[in-house]
């Protein structure tokens, strides 16, 4: 990148971070209200214990928490630092995934806007990923209405990519990852059945269109940084709590955070790791 286009790199870059507190804050709401098959969108949020509605002032993502000191302005019911915290990893997440895949401005206009609408497609990934993850935690279970939607939504972006970059082969990947990753889950749902959920197995599909759009190693290091995570974790676990297999342990955080793993570090791992074996 050129000096002369570094400020207005930094300011995209702000731009987004600013974007993800904002969809952050959204993400509590999706996350508390989707699991209880209510509407994201209706009615206004308002304080669980008096029922006032936050106010836009008091609805500033991470800085309201602070000015309010953790509390309902009207009856004082503490507020859970889970809400800014959220925000935060949120508009943190925008940032680095921006620094990661933001286009080349050396390249040409349409391979630009080609890059560009796979970064919208990663952000969207992003935020589905924080909302997940969390979802999964507090219920155990990876919800329908956030994973199925993920197949055209990242079709539709990633054959958009496709189309600007007239990089079709990446298309075709993504479709033979989708059917791998899917495939694989698939396979140990139907082995395991209580290890793995049908959830995991929607939601490994739509990971594996993703990574497979990236790469072959994205895909390789997703996949398998999932397991020796959750796995590591797992087996942590159970030796902590004394406890036989996976009570209550859910797989999809483990899923999401080797898939992003995957996603920015999957190219150079999985280049390394094919000279190691003498075969790059
Ligand atoms: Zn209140």
């Amino acid at each position: 990148m050129t000096a002369s286009l570094a400020p207005l790199a930094g300011a995209v870059l702000t731009l987004g971070a600013v974007f993800g507190l904002a969809i952050g804050s959204f993400l509590n709401v999706v996350v508390y209200r989707v699991p209880a098959g209510l509407s994201v969108i209706a009615p206004a949020s308002a304080c669980p214990r008096c029922g006032t509605p936050i106010r836009s002032i008091d609805n500033v993502p991470v800085l309201s928490w602070f000015v309010l000191r953790g509390r309902c302005r009207d009856c004082a019911e503490p507020i859970s630092v889970r809400y800014p915290l959220v925000e935060l990893l949120t508009g943190v997440f925008f940032l680095v995934v921006g620094i990661r895949f933001l286009p080349d401005p050396a390249a040409t206009g349409a391979t630009i806007a080609g890059h560009a609408v796979l970064l919208v497609a990663l952000l969207y990934l992003a935020a589905v990923s924080v909302a997940l993850a969390l979802i999964d935690i507090d219920t155990q279970r990876l919800p329908n209405a956030i994973v199925l939607p993920m197949y055209p939504v990242l079709a539709t972006l990633l054959a958009g990519s496709s189309a600007l970059t007239g990089d079709w082969s990446a298309l075709i990947r993504a479709v033979g990852g989708m059917a791998l990753l899917g495939g694989l889950y698939l396979g140990l749902a139907v082995a395991v059945p209580r290890g793995m959920g049908l959830g995991d197995v929607k939601l490994a599909g739509a990971l594996g269109l993703v990574l497979a759009y990236l790469g072959w190693g994205p895909l390789a290091v997703g996949a398998f940084a999932a397991f020796l995570l959750g796995g590591t974790f797992g087996i942590g676990l159970m030796i902590v709590r004394r406890t036989g297999r996976r009570n209550g342990i859910p797989f999809g955080p483990w899923m999401l955070l080797g898939a992003w793993i995957g996603a920015f570090v999957g190219v150079p791992l999985w280049h390394a790791y094919l000279a190691l074996l003498g075969l790059a």
